[in-house]
């Protein structure tokens, strides 16, 4: 039985990865500070004697003796990073900090989710995790793409310097059931307002794009980045590279709900990228990954969430 910290582990993605470690015959150790996360989204595993939850702001050093780190404690979606922007940056910074200390100390393996954010709004298309990136260091959008930028920075001077055992995974937009309902996030968003009978609100004119990734899926890919020896530190984008423009989104959502909602157009948010699909050929070669569920299904089994929300 392996002893595994995840921090974040009461939001959206990292309450999908304790379950699932969990499953798997691990003790779990739970650190979120409930920013963006929930007891909710972990409640049905409070009775499971081998998972322990702990109120701990990453910003702040922790000791503990584990296996293995799962660092996911960051708000994700725009609405919610830019609402504190500088607790943005020092839980991406400081978090990672404090996180690689520890995993240094106790010799444990560490893997960040990073994301596709590092790439900005980029001119290469799609993006392989070669490419640099196209960042605004100065916009509203900076204190989450620098923050994340920075953090796979200490990864992997820790891994010079120290000899850290780090994984750094590039994570592209991923969604799915226990998503934050109010976070703004476009496929929670498009669902509750189909849901409700409002106006599905797209922002720009809906040419721009994202490849959608299945919760179900990503967590498999950070289970077996994990799992990899420790040549493998990546970065590895995690993603499905099946694009899609934000008006396709709306269109498909309106018809999975039955909804009558109507579609009606708002300002571009600044720095908005305008496209994006990760290439995933790393991915498959090293860790034999792709992602399984396609967006009609995945949505449809998110719609089922909100509607019994
Ligand atoms: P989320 O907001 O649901 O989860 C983040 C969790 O971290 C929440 O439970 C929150 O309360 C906690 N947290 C925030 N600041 C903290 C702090 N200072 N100390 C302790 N806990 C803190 O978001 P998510 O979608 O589950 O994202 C999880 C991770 O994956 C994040 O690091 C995010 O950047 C990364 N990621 C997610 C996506 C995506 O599409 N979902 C894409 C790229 C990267
Ligand atoms: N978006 C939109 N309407 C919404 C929410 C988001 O048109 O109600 C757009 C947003 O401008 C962006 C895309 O959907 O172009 C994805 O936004 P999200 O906040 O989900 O993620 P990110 O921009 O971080 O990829």
């Amino acid at each position: 039985m392996k002893k595994i910290l995840v921090t974040g582990g009461a939001g959206f993605l990292g309450s999908h990865l304790c379950e699932r470690l969990l499953k798997e015959g691990n003790e779990v150790i739970c650190l979120d500070n409930y920013f963006t996360g929930n007891k909710r989204n972990i409640v049905h595993l409070m009775d499971n004697p081998y998972f322990e939850v702990i109120r701990h702001d990453i910003t702040s050093p922790f000791y503990i003796e584990v296996d293995e780190i799962y660092n996911l404690a960051c708000p994700a979606s725009p609405i919610h990073y830019q609402y504190n922007p500088i607790k943005t940056v020092k839980t991406s910074v400081m978090g990672a900090i404090n996180m690689l200390g520890l995993a240094k100390r106790i010799h444990a393996k560490i893997l960040q989710t990073s994301t596709s954010e590092v790439y900005g709004d980029p001119f290469v298309h799609p993006q392989p995790e070669e490419y640099w990136g196209n960042v605004n260091p100065i916009g509203i959008r900076s204190c989450y793409d620098e923050g994340k930028r920075c953090a796979e920075t200490l990864f992997f001077d820790y891994h010079r310097q120290n000899n850290v055992r780090i994984k750094v995974i590039r994570i592209f937009n991923t969604y799915g059931p226990r998503m934050h309902p109010n976070d703004g996030r476009v496929v929670s968003n498009f669902i509750i307002q189909a849901l409700q009978g409002k106006d599905i609100t797209i922002y720009g004119d809906g040419n721009q794009t994202r490849s959608f990734c299945y919760c179900d899926d990503l967590i498999e890919g950070l289970i077996r980045m994990m799992a990899t020896d420790d040549s493998v530190i990546g970065p590895i984008n995690l993603g499905n590279p099946n694009e899609f423009t934000i008006k396709q989104l709306a269109e498909l959502v309106i018809e999975l709900t039955g909804s009558k909602s109507r579609i009606i157009y708002q300002d571009s948010p600044a720095d908005d990228p305008q496209q994006r699909q990760p290439v995933i050929d790393k991915a498959k070669e090293i860790l034999h990954w792709e992602p399984t569920i396609q967006l009609r299904e995945g949505l449809l089994k998110t719609i089922d969430y909100f509607k019994n929300l």
